[in-house]
């Protein structure tokens, strides 16, 4: 039935009929859609007031984005082409730009997560981003964008549904740092700086590994934007710093009190000759990026954008203990569920 163990299996309240039953009953799960509803209605609007162009994503496709810790992409038989489900939208969104200078998705994403990810509480097999792209913009233009947004978000949210966060025992003054100043930045190696001082020490060139993002987190007293990964730690479409090569123009941003990461965003990579490098330096065969790298020879605008997880978002605004409470039918790594 799962290839989790079974005392994991008893932490995870959707492996029963009669667990699904209260999940979807319970005033808690209507508090938190309620907040996911407002937290969704308000990007909108507030994303459509500046300027951005909302456009529906594809579900499938022949190639999707490779993803870079571990997680696993599920096959699609489309008349004999193995498509794939969309683990990320960004090559369409990087398209969509031919259309429009400004676009927003709200994604469905499907990963096969690890099974390590079963107990990190950040973690489901299928999720949303708020999914935004941007001509021309720089990361400081699209840090901008992404903090305008949250900072609404959380204030609409507070304003508008105190009962819900009440209900959920969440209290609004745990968001004042975030409304009234600014968010903070960090590199990504004066983060691992900062972690090496709590006692996580970890290999510079990676991805900040789960429980020191989660370390990290519990000792932020506002989000921060942590920016310059190292290449190989990101996607190709991240893209490369030209007066610190090896670094990549790219952010986080973390949520603080142990929420942790709540959006991965960049300037992009959109010269064929650059991107074609960098998909060879990760191993892959670029010719399996056929219709992509078609677009990109006649040309693509210069961009910047970001993904902020829905879930994730949902989690930290109603402080739940995991993401898997910030949906109706949640799909945790390796449990059988509805
Ligand atoms: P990524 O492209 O991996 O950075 O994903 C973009 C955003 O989606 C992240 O910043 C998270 O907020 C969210 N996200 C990524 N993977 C998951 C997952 N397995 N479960 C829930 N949310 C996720
Ligand atoms: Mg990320």
């Amino acid at each position: 039935m799962t290839h989790v163990p079974e005392s994991t299996l008893l932490k995870q309240p959707l492996s029963s009929p009669d667990s699904v039953r209260h999940h979807l009953t319970s005033d808690i799960t209507r508090a938190v859609l309620a907040i996911q509803r407002h937290l969704l209605g308000v990007a909108r609007e507030h994303l459509t007031d500046a300027g951005f162009v909302e456009m529906l994503p594809p579900i499938i496709g022949p190639v999707t984005d490779p993803g870079t810790r571990g997680s696993k992409q599920v096959d699609v038989d489309f008349y004999g082409h193995r498509y794939k489900l969309m683990t990320s939208a960004i090559l369409y969104k990087q398209a969509s730009l031919l259309t429009y200078d400004k676009i927003f998705y709200i994604a469905p994403n499907v990963r096969l997560e690890p099974l390590e990810t079963t107990n990190t509480s950040r973690h489901l097999a299928e999720f949303h981003q708020i999914d935004v792209e941007m001509a021309g913009a720089s990361r400081q233009e699209i840090t901008g964008v992404l903090e305008r947004l949250v900072r609404q978000i959380v204030s609409r949210v507070i304003a508008d549904l105190p009962a819900e966060l009440e209900t959920l025992g969440r209290d609004p003054s745990a968001f004042e740092s975030l409304v009234d100043q600014a968010f903070s930045t960090m590199t990504h190696a004066q983060a691992l700086e900062k972690l090496r001082e709590l006692g996580h020490v970890q290999n510079t060139d990676t991805e900040i590994e789960w429980a020191g993002e989660a370390l990290l987190s519990s000792h932020l007293g506002r989000p921060v934007f942590v920016t310059d990964y190292p290449k190989g730690s990101r996607g190709f479409y991240d893209r490369e710093s030209q007066t610190e090569p090896g670094l990549l123009r790219n952010f986080d941003l973390l949520a603080p009190e142990g929420y942790g990461e709540l959006c991965s965003g960049s300037e992009r990579e959109y010269d064929y000759t650059r991107i074609v490098s960098r998909i060879r330096e990760t191993g892959e065969n670029p010719a399996k990026y056929g219709w992509y790298l078609d677009l990109l020879r006649e040309g693509i605008p210069a961009s910047a954008g970001f993904g902020i997880g829905l879930e994730r978002f949902t989690r930290y605004l109603a402080g739940l203990d995991s993401v898997w409470q910030a949906s109706a039918f949640p799909k945790v790594p390796g449990v059988v569920s509805p």
